[in-house]
């Protein structure tokens, strides 16, 4: 497990894309609580960075939309929202998907598209705040930031700038998703895109769901069947928007 993470890690260090998997970190019990707040305050006290990456040139206008909103036959499994994640306990608290409009609107073509083949989206993460991959980078151990499990907050994650979402298919007959090659975070080299293993029905949905999203500007990442980035996502700054401040926008 840890020669793959190293060798995913050597792909693109800048981006292993979930970002931490201590079970205690998010929601936990009031002693816990006071000691990381206490932790968290040291730190910044100590003048470590207490924000965003100061990012120089220009960027795109950030417009952020729920993708639920443009298309309600997309599905949500935000995971992060429940305990079915591999840390094990909610980290968001609202299971909402937002990206940047023109991300979002191709999504739409891309369901679309997908409908007279009897598929949906099926959506586990979008956008992410940066304080949430901040937070899991201060309370990771050295061996876990060294193996490139966390995304490091001074470069950002790939779902800080709104143009990143983890997905799969779900089938318009029964409303499941469908079987694919690994499941979602699955930390195994069933999760490479191009892995030639397992069940060739799966495969198949996996390149399905690729090709399609492929049409529309999308790239998938190259360990991770399930995650894409939309084109020109390097142009988005770094955000650190809270969902709740978002899901009040009319
Ligand atoms: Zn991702």
């Amino acid at each position: 497990m840890v020669h793959i993470r190293h060798l995913i890690s050597s792909v693109d260090t800048s981006a292993r894309e979930r970002d931490f998997k201590n079970p205690n970190l998010f929601f936990p019990s009031a002693p816990r609580l006071r000691f990381q707040l206490l932790a968290l305050s040291l730190l910044l006290l100590a003048g470590f960075q207490s924000g965003p990456p100061k990012e120089s040139g220009d960027f795109r206008q950030s417009d952020l939309v729920e993708i639920t909103r443009l298309d309600p036959s997309i599905r949500l499994d935000i995971r992060y929202a429940t305990t079915n994640n591999f840390v094990h306990r909610p980290v968001y608290r609202q299971a909402l998907a937002f990206l940047q409009r023109p991300a979002a609107e191709a999504l739409v073509r891309v369901n679309a598209g997908l409908k007279p083949k009897g598929y949906g989206l099926l959506v586990f993460d979008a956008y992410r705040p940066w304080s949430v991959t901040k937070i899991f980078w201060d309370m990771a151990s050295e061996e876990e930031r060294k193996i490139g499990f966390v995304a490091n907050p001074q470069k950002s994650s790939r779902h800080n700038r709104a143009c990143a979402v983890d997905l799969s298919l779900y089938d318009s007959q029964t409303g499941l998703e469908v079987p694919m090659p690994s499941i979602f975070d699955e930390f195994s080299e069933r999760a490479f895109p191009k892995y030639g293993g397992g069940s060739a029905k799966a495969r198949t949905m996996r390149d399905l769901l690729r090709v399609a999203m492929e049409a529309e500007g999308y790239t998938v990442y190259e360990s991770e069947w399930w995650h894409f980035d939309y084109r020109n996502w390097r142009q988005y700054r770094t955000l650190d928007v809270p969902f709740e401040e978002l899901s009040e926008k009319p």
